[in-house]
């Protein structure tokens, strides 16, 4: 279950925000922008938007088109959850979506992300989030990837990369069918990401988790470091 909380008001996908945050900062988030449209990346969504109903600004749902159709046409589709782009009036919506553009950034607050296609078995997009004085790069879902290392080596002030690892190396056949990283996939990653930024590995999946910690430690790669729990960073 992905999340990330980039500042008070901008959450980077919505997996378990829900369970992540109390009540009070749920109400804070202005926008949820997303990687794309997978459960355990959009799971606790409902939930937010069903806990900000009635606030006076609606909620911003913000990803590339792909990814907002498959949300509106699989979850907010009236059955599965309500279309609260229309609730409780057009008027007044609970959410708004919001269509960006690949590759060219938007201001998220007092950041700027920038969308950056990656390869995973549904349209998926990893993110460049940037400050005045620092860029941070998230893979969001994906196998062996080309775009996002293009982007971040032109990145200024990368502190820090974000990038997944789902399934150890022992399950090779299932990430490739699924398009996904394992601990020997990521080594040949890191080959193509800016040197000397730390890379913070995250999407384990808990039945992998214990044999991806033994290979991500017999790389004897200084860079990498696996979050396996919530953490808070500043950059
Ligand atoms: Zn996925
Ligand atoms: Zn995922």
């Amino acid at each position: 279950m992905t999340t990330f909380l980039v500042d008070g008001e901008t959450a980077l996908d919505a997996g378990s925000l829900t369970d992540a945050l109390p009540l009070a900062a749920q109400r804070r988030i202005r926008r949820v922008v997303l990687t794309h449209a997978h459960l355990d990346h959009v799971a606790s969504l409902p939930f937010l938007i069903e806990n900000l109903y009635g606030r006076d600004t609606p909620l911003e749902i913000v990803a590339p088109a792909p990814v907002i159709a498959a949300l509106r046409r699989d979850i907010f589709n009236d059955s599965s959850w309500p279309d609260f782009s229309k609730l409780p009036s057009r008027r007044r919506p609970t959410v708004v979506y919001r269509s960006i553009a690949a590759g060219r950034s938007f201001a998220a607050g007092p950041a700027r992300f920038t969308a950056l296609p990656v390869d995973h078995v549904v349209p998926a997009y990893g993110y460049l989030v940037s400050n005045a004085g620092a860029s941070v790069l998230f893979s969001g879902d994906t196998r062996p990837t080309t775009a996002l290392w293009r982007h971040a080596a032109r990145a200024p002030r990368l502190k820090a990369i974000f990038l997944e690892v789902s399934f150890s190396d022992s399950q090779a056949e299932v990430a490739s069918a699924s398009c996904h990283l394992t601990p020997r996939l990521v080594a040949a990653e890191l080959r193509k990401a800016p040197p000397k930024v730390p890379v913070y590995l995250y999407h384990m999946k808990p039945p992998s988790l214990s044999r991806i910690r033994r290979e991500i430690a017999a790389l004897d790669e200084p860079r990498l470091h696996l979050l396996e729990s919530e953490r808070s960073f500043r950059f």
